[in-house]
C-alpha cells in the first residue's frame, strides 16, 4: 500500500513537470480489465491442471487486455466501447485490436463457460431440441464441435453460435478471431467456445488436442452455455 502510494506521488510529480500537451503526461486509459476466474485455479483439474489455468489467465489473457489497453490511445473509441461493439466493428481497428480485443474476449467467454467435471448441468430443454434439429442428435453436435475443434489448423478456436435467424451452427476460427467479428465469414452470438492454441492444453497433452477436447466436455458449464441461449433468443425477438 505504502509502495503503490509512492509510485502514486512519483507518477504525480512526474506529469506535474511533462511539457503540457506531451504524451507521456497523459493517464493510461485503461477500460477493459482482467476478469477474475469464477473458480479457484484447480477446479477443473483433471481435466485442465492448475498451472494451465494459473498461466493461461494470469500471463496470456492479462496480456490481450494490457495490449489492448495500450491501443486506447490510438482508437479513442476503445475508451467508450463495449467489447462486443468492438469485435462487431473490428473493421475499423487495426490487426493488434483484433488479436488482443479478440483475445479478451474469447477468453473471458472461456473461463465463463466452464466448471468444475461433473458440476456443469446439461443443455436446457429448448437448447437440447434446437440442437437436435439443427445437428441430428447430441452426439453429431458433440462430433461436428470435436471435428471442428481438430481441423482448425494451427492456432484457434471451436464455437457452438446462434445465427441471426435462431438457427445453431458450429463453426471455427483462427488466432483470436470470433463469430462476433464483421469480418468473419460465418457470424453469429457464441454460446459455447473451445481454445485450441497449445497454451491452452500443451503442459498436460502436449500434441493430443483430441483427447483435450474429448476431456473438455467434462467442464462444459451447459448452465451458462442455456443462459446464453436464452439471452440470444431474447435479443432476436426484440
Ligand atoms: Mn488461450
Amino acid at each position: 500500500m505504502l509502495r503503490a502510494s509512492l509510485l502514486s506521488l512519483a507518477c504525480a510529480a512526474l506529469v506535474a513537470v511533462a511539457p503540457s500537451g506531451a504524451r507521456a503526461a497523459e493517464p493510461a486509459a485503461t477500460p477493459f480489465t482482467l476478469p477474475a476466474l469464477p473458480y479457484a485455479v484447480d477446479a477443473l483439474a483433471p481435466v485442465i491442471d492448475a498451472r494451465t489455468m494459473e498461466i493461461h489467465h494470469g500471463r496470456h489473457h492479462k496480456a490481450y487486455v494490457d495490449n489492448l489497453n495500450a491501443k486506447v490511445a490510438e482508437f479513442p473509441a476503445l475508451a467508450d466501447a463495449s467489447i462486443e461493439d468492438v469485435m462487431a466493428n473490428i473493421s475499423d481497428y487495426d490487426t493488434a485490436v483484433r488479436n488482443n480485443g479478440g483475445g479478451h474476449y474469447n477468453h473471458s467467454l472461456f473461463w465463463s463457460v466452464m466448471a468444475a467435471p461433473g458440476q456443469g448441468g446439461a443443455p436446457s430443454a429448448a437448447l437440447a431440441a434446437r440442437i437436435t434439429q439443427d445437428f441430428g442428435s447430441d452426439a453429431d453436435f458433440r462430433k461436428a464441435f470435436a471435428d471442428a475443434a481438430a481441423k482448425q489448423f494451427g492456432s484457434g478456436w471451436a464455437w457452438l453460435i446462434a445465427r441471426p435467424d435462431g438457427s445453431l451452427a458450429v463453426t471455427s476460427t483462427p488466432n483470436q478471431d470470433n463469430p462476433l467479428m464483421d469480418v468473419v465469414e460465418t457470424r453469429g452470438t457464441p454460446l459455447l467456445g473451445i481454445d485450441v492454441w497449445e497454451h491452452a492444453y500443451y503442459l498436460q497433452y502436449q500434441n493430443k488436442r483430441a483427447d483435450y477436447a474429448k476431456a473438455w466436455w467434462d467442464v462444459v458449464d451447459w448452465k451458462a452455455v442455456n443462459t446464453r441461449y436464452e439471452a440470444a433468443m431474447q435479443a432476436k425477438a426484440d
